[in-house]
């Protein structure tokens, strides 16, 4: 349908706003849906779960939701839905865990589909010169870890949380500490095998059907649902030095963070995060960490200020503790953090990847998972992080605590241009990340509608200033603004939906192409 490239479509859909949408607005369901011969399951009642994310702000309620049990069952679903063609407004959205925050993985009365019921074959790794393993689309990255771990190999490239799909986080990027040596997780990635909006199954690496691949990775589930990826791996190390210092000043900050992340890359993961009036953080850590010099880093007191935290990673194992120690000192030396505020940890390679889990698990405890999540993800190139940090950490946000706020370079020179993934133009760019939290006891300044004042003052700081700033994990309500994310990457990206879902039936939720009646 031609009206479905033309500009601001999507701010015409009722699904502008968050919302609740309720069975009776539409009843369209083809009852040929319920008659489709799968080898899975197919649920029309008690399907309310799918009508939520980790955001928790938006609900959209499916028609259906389609518990795959082979590839054949999500072709199937997807080849009906367009075989109805514009005679139906079914679409389908993939669901992986659901940990979109505005609606991504929602589809308003279409077919949701459960990718974590498709455990077709089982995970499998392959040793050799380009060791890889082979995964369900639906997988949760833990599970690989767990998997790996047996036989001594894992991933390369992590998210921070690791009960995430392979098929959520390539759909996006998969940014962690180890991206500035590895890339995003969709840059190790050998071959995808893909279902397409037409409801083919189509396998591409590189070299065969290139477009289809490189337009999956980071296509925002735009061009086809990933069904198996065979993944990168790297010989797992068994243990982790974890180390944390801070800083008061953000230049000298940002230059050791940049210095940790283009010399000799000893070590495999630089993160950094931002402390705005916290009190008794470094108490918190004392479970985890311990600081090197006890007596000297309890008489340090922040005073108010900004604090700025690096976080670095060097992988080892037992036998090379101590040359490993050794190199860290005088690494570490080379560094200008405040004086005695080194805090040191070793702990197995799962406890340090899996570490944001043990906050899950308290917050559950308290009730504070299952909250609003307004998140803003942004991606700011170096020349402008200085000019962004004034005004947003020395204005914006400086009565908050909401959450975690994390920040750390990333060198684009290892990241494969040819990914759907939108990047700003420079080499080295910073991800600046606001995981908030509106937690129901809120105060005023940590209540839902002011974290969202928050993150459109900031959104319109980076407007106004012409930053050259990218959303990641985007989200946006109208065609005009994802044309104006995507830049000139744009054409292509419409231009691949046309040809792999033209019809635009695959992760309505994303709001970018809108089908047509
Ligand atoms: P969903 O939210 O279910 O889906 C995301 C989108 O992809 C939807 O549009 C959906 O339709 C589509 N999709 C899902 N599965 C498939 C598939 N198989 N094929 C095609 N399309 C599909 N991200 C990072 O990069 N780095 C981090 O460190 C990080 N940390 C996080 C920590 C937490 C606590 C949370 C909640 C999220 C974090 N994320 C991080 C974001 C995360 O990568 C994205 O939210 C991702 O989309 C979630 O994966 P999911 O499997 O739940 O996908």
């Amino acid at each position: 349908s031609s009206n479905l490239y033309k500009n601001d479509i999507c701010s015409k859909l009722p699904s502008d706003n968050p919302t609740v949408s309720s069975q009776s607005e539409f009843s369209i369901l083809p009852s040929s849906l319920k008659s489709l011969s799968l080898d899975g399951h197919i649920f029309f009642e008690d399907i309310q779960h799918a009508a939520n994310d980790f955001g928790n702000r938006y609900h959209f309620l499916p028609a259906a939701v389609l518990h795959p049990k082979s590839v054949r069952d999500i072709s199937s679903v997807v080849r009906h839905v367009y075989e109805l063609g514009n005679t139906s407004m079914l679409t389908v959205a993939a669901r992986g865990r659901g940990h979109s925050v505005a609606g991504q993985a929602q589809t308003h009365q279409g077919v949701v589909i459960n990718m974590q019921t498709l455990q077709e074959q089982k995970m499998c790794f392959h040793t050799g010169d380009l060791p890889y393993v082979d995964v369900s689309g639906g997988e949760l990255w833990i599970n690989i870890l767990h998997e790996g771990l047996k036989h001594g190999f894992a991933p390369k490239s992590w998210t921070d949380y690791l009960h995430l799909t392979v098929g959520g986080t390539l759909s996006n990027a998969g940014i962690s500490g180890q991206a500035f040596r590895h890339g995003p997780q969709i840059n190790n990635v050998y071959e995808l095998e893909v279902v397409t909006g037409k409801g083919e199954i189509v396998t591409c690496t590189k070299q065969h059907n290139a477009d289809l691949f490189y337009g999956v990775l980071g296509g925002l589930g735009q061009f086809g649902i990933i069904t198996r990826a065979k993944i990168s791996v790297e010989k797992a190390p068994k243990r982790v030095k974890w180390i944390r210092m801070l800083y008061t000043d953000f230049s000298i900050f940002c230059q050791d963070q940049e210095h940790l992340i283009s010399s000799d890359n000893y070590f495999e993961y630089v993160e950094g995060f931002v402390i705005i009036n916290r009190t008794g953080l470094l108490h918190n850590w004392r479970s985890t960490f311990s600081p090197k010099d006890p007596l000297q880093a309890s008489k340090f007191h922040s005073e108010g200020k900004t604090l700025y935290c690096l976080e670095i990673a060097k992988y080892f194992n037992p036998e090379e503790s101590d040359t490993v120690n050794q190199r860290i000192e005088v690494l570490l030396e080379e560094l200008e953090y405040i004086q005695f505020t080194l805090f040191l940890s070793d702990v197995s390679y799962m406890e340090f990847l899996d570490r944001v889990h043990v906050s899950e698990i308290k917050l559950r405890e308290l009730g504070l998972w299952e909250v609003p999540h307004p998140w803003l993800n942004l991606l700011i190139p170096k020349s402008k992080i200085h000019d962004f940090a004034k005004e947003v950490f020395g204005n914006i946000l400086t009565d908050t605590n909401n959450g975690p706020v994390l920040i750390y370079p990333v060198n684009k020179s290892r990241w494969d241009n040819k990914t759907s993934m939108v990047t700003p133009q420079e080499d080295l760019v910073y991800l600046v990340a606001f995981l908030s939290s509106a937690v129901p006891s809120s105060t005023k300044s940590d209540g839902l509608e002011h974290i969202l004042a928050q993150n459109r003052r900031i959104l319109d700081f980076c407007d106004s200033s012409s930053l050259g700033a990218k959303q990641y994990l985007p989200h946006y309500n109208t065609q005009k603004e994802w044309k104006a994310h995507f830049g000139s990457k744009w054409e292509v990206f419409r231009k691949r939906k046309y040809r792999y879902d033209p019809l635009a039936i695959l992760s309505p939720g994303q709001k970018i192409f809108q089908k047509e009646k």
